[in-house]
């Protein structure tokens, strides 16, 4: 059986600032990551200023990357639009870049990366691949995203209703202008859609949808078209660009906080946390655990002190973005909060400020 001092399983952006701070502070880690090779994830792409602050403290410059920068925020919903600029600069960037790019620099900074290979399931610190090569580590970083592992499953009770989607959009001319700089999220019942400009150009098209608003249109294709149907800014945003391949994710369980781990075990990104995406804020995160719980083995903080110490801190982002998901999908609380907004558009960067988790 193979041995490490610190096995990291899953490569998004937990997992990768993690294996970089490692990496850095002197334990080789290694990170098991089940995709081969770059690929597209559920996400809108929306870098925040905390997720930017943290990627300098990586050494990532995604303005290098071709990120779009971005200032400005757009709520569209059937009672009407608002828009404001946002506290501070942040930038639009395609999972795909972003996540290759995290790994590239865990490469370079010295830890070990094996892709395509997935961890089958977990006792503890042991676990098992694929392949039934069984790994041995001292302490275990749970980086798998929304997916339970098996052994370490989250609370059954979590499971949660929201379904997310994502597909990548060629824009027309009229409609790149209207959302060049701006991240605009189309407030819907059940439901948000959000559309900024990536890296290559197009349109990063992310929805997140109750699994009942998803099944009564029929499919991801029909929700959109019934959508489109709804709301003419959004036809117009879309019109005439074909939908690429949709990646869906299930049972996305906004709102959960770990509280508890077992001992070295320490679960990081959305293993930590599941905050509304609707906030924009996960990718930072994922950043900030990673970071924090690599922080915590290098100095030899228990596994369960620092899962903890998370819990409290993710407190108020993950709170106050509940409050303003579940006001933004119902009609009835959707309809005072935008009115609200059009009066004073402050209150969003107000919401923006607080739905942050910092560097
Ligand atoms: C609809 C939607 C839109 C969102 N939009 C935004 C946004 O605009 N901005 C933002 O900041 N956040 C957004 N988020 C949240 C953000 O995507 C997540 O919070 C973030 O990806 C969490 O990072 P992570 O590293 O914890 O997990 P992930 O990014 O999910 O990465 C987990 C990795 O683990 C790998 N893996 C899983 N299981 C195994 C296994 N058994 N063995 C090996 N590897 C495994 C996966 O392949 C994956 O690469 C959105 C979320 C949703 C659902």
């Amino acid at each position: 059986m193979r041995r490490t001092a610190a096995l990291i399983v899953g490569g998004g952006p937990a997992g990768a600032a993690a294996a970089i701070r490692l990496a850095r502070g002197g334990v080789r880690p290694l990170l098991v990551e089940r995709s081969a090779g770059p690929r597209d994830m559920v996400c809108g792409g929306f870098l925040g200023w905390d997720a930017l602050a943290n990627l300098r403290k990586l050494d990532i410059d995604p303005g290098a990357l071709g990120a779009r920068p971005i200032d400005r925020v757009r709520f569209v919903s059937p009672e009407g639009s608002v828009e404001t600029a946002l506290p501070h600069p942040a930038a639009g960037l395609s999972r795909r870049t972003l996540d290759e790019a995290l790994l590239d620099r865990a490469r370079a900074a010295g830890a070990e990366i094996l892709r395509g290979r997935a961890v089958r399931a977990a006792s503890s610190r042991r676990v098992r691949l694929d392949d039934d090569e069984e790994i041995e580590a001292e302490a275990l970083l749970l980086a798998t995203g929304k997916h339970e592992l098996r052994g370490h499953e989250r609370d059954a009770s979590i499971a949660g209703a929201a379904i997310g989607l994502r597909c990548a959009i060629g824009l027309s001319d009229a409609a790149a202008r209207a959302i060049d700089g701006t991240i605009e999220l189309h407030l819907f019942d059940g439901g948000y859609a959000g559309l900024l400009i990536q890296d290559d150009g197009r349109c990063n098209f992310c929805l997140s949808a109750s699994r009942a608003r998803l099944k009564a249109a029929g499919g991801p294709q029909a929700l959109l078209e019934r959508l489109t149907g709804e709301s003419s800014v959004l036809a117009e945003r879309l019109a005439g660009g074909d939908a690429g391949d949709w990646s869906a994710v299930a049972g996305v369980p906004y709102g959960w906080r770990a509280r508890r781990t077992v001992p070295g075990v320490y679960r990081i990104g959305d293993q930590a946390a599941v905050i509304a995406s609707l906030a924009g804020d996960g990718i930072a995160v994922a950043l900030a655990s990673g970071l924090g719980g690599a922080e915590a083995l290098l100095e030899e903080t228990a596994a369960a002190d620092w899962q903890r110490s998370f819990h409290r801190r993710s407190r108020r982002p993950i709170m106050v973005a509940e409050m303003l998901r579940r006001a933004a999908e119902a009609p009835r609380r959707r309809a005072p909060l935008m009115q609200l907004l059009s009066q004073f558009p402050s209150l969003a960067r107000i919401g923006a400020r607080l739905t942050r988790i910092g560097s």
